[in-house]
């Protein structure tokens, strides 16, 4: 059996160091869904406008809380076998067959395309054991402590 649990905590001290967590997060990333959990102000799109960056996508990226998802293509210059960047927030989405309507259960699946999740939790037990959970919790004004886990 080999399903343990690596878990890491790190701990930032401005928004832009969590954007460059993001950032470069992309190098050794071997899988295709990330969740990002925490509260609301937590960083979880401040998390994910940097890794948006590291994938060369120069366009804004926004809370999509009322969009609940947006597609971004990421530039063949890029050297990561990603094609595709779902940016996710299921905030508002209060059903499992709401989710279910988004179709991103199916596009997940395509290992070319990378997701990036917030509140992810609404997933329930949909989501793959290949993934990484991220969870960021705010301490102070400036400050955040951000823990990975994932499943080996
Ligand atoms: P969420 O998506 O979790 O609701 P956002 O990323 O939209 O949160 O907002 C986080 C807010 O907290 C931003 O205004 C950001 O500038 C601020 N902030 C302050 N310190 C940090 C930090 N260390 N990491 C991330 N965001 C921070
Ligand atoms: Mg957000």
């Amino acid at each position: 059996m080999n399903n343990l649990k690596k878990h890491t905590v790190f701990v930032t001290q401005s928004a832009e160091e969590t954007g460059h967590m993001g950032e470069t997060f992309l190098k050794d990333l071997d899988r295709n869904i990330l969740t990002l959990n925490g509260e609301l102000g937590a960083g979880k799109t401040t998390f994910v406008q940097g890794l948006a960056k590291g994938l060369g996508i120069l366009r804004r990226i926004s809370s999509p809380t009322f969009i609940i998802m947006r597609t971004y293509e990421v530039p063949k210059s890029i050297n990561i076998p990603f094609a595709k960047f779902y940016h996710v927030d299921l905030y508002r989405m209060e059903t499992m067959h709401d989710i279910e309507g988004l179709g991103i259960l199916e596009l997940m699946k395509d290992p070319a395309n990378l997701f990036a999740i917030e509140w992810a939790e609404k997933l329930e037990n949909n989501l793959p054991t290949e993934r990484i959970d991220i969870h960021i919790e705010y301490k102070s004004e400036n400050e955040r402590k951000i823990g990975v886990t994932y499943e080996n």
